[in-house]
């Protein structure tokens, strides 16, 4: 019930925005000049609304009975595809991503250990500061595969950390937005770790920057 009423908020947001510029433009009272500007926030808030509804059909593809395909994954292979993928929002706020680590093969879902590497690291680059450093390394002992993503960041509050896997909570909603967040990207993380019953570690510190690990069991 709690989060259905947190999606309809989440939708109508941005619905209310669209609405109240196409209006304007539609019934010809904005100036010329502006009406450039409104498209592009019909734009930005248009994205928004897609990046919600993709997150929300992940996660309730996460809830339902799980349709996962288990096969030896490399996480090395998935850490290097996830930074490359976001390589232009890493230029974009000029922080360096570098990957260490060697081939670590475990049983899991392809598609879904992407997905928990690509948000974890896309959240350390928005929640980063210009000219500010991320590192990702994937390493194993005998039970375990860890892939652990550090940022030199914003930190989160200690009185934060254990809220910030729940769905839509943000310590800053309006950076998050900002940023294109939906709030949805760590309680998706949190799912699919469970998924592969492993377990996550947080460490972090404000202004200095967080360390996420994820353990996966072999
Ligand atoms: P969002 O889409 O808002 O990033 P997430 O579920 O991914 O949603 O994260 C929830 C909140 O946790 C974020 O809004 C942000 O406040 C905080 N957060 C997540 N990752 C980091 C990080 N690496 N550094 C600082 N804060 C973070």
């Amino acid at each position: 019930q709690e989060f259905t009423a947190n999606v309809s908020h989440e939708l109508k947001t941005p619905l209310t925005s669209i609405s109240g510029y196409a209006e304007i433009i539609s019934e010809n009272i904005a100036k010329p000049e502006d009406v450039p500007v409104f498209a592009s926030r019909i734009h930005k808030e248009s994205v928004r609304l897609i990046n919600l509804i993709n997150d929300i059909i992940k996660l309730s593809k996460l809830d339902g009975p799980a349709e996962m395909i288990f096969e030896e994954t490399d996480l090395n292979d998935i850490a290097n595809d996830a930074v490359n993928s976001l390589h232009l929002a890493a230029e974009q706020k000029n922080v360096v991503v570098t990957v260490h680590g060697q081939k670590t093969v475990v049983k899991g879902d392809k598609g879904l250990l992407f997905e928990l590497v690509y948000n974890l690291c896309d959240n350390a680059i928005r929640y980063n500061r210009e000219n500010g450093k991320v590192d990702v390394s994937v390493y194993s002992n005998e039970n375990s595969a860890f892939i652990k993503v550090t940022d030199t960041g914003i930190g989160i509050h200690e009185d934060e950390q254990s809220r910030i896997f729940e769905r839509f909570y943000r310590v800053d909603k309006s950076r998050s937005k900002e940023t294109g967040g939906t709030g949805l990207g760590l309680s998706i993380v949190k799912h699919i770790v469970e998924q592969h019953k492993g377990s996550i570690l947080l460490k972090s510190s404000v202004n200095i920057g967080t360390e996420i690990t994820v353990r996966i069991p072999f």
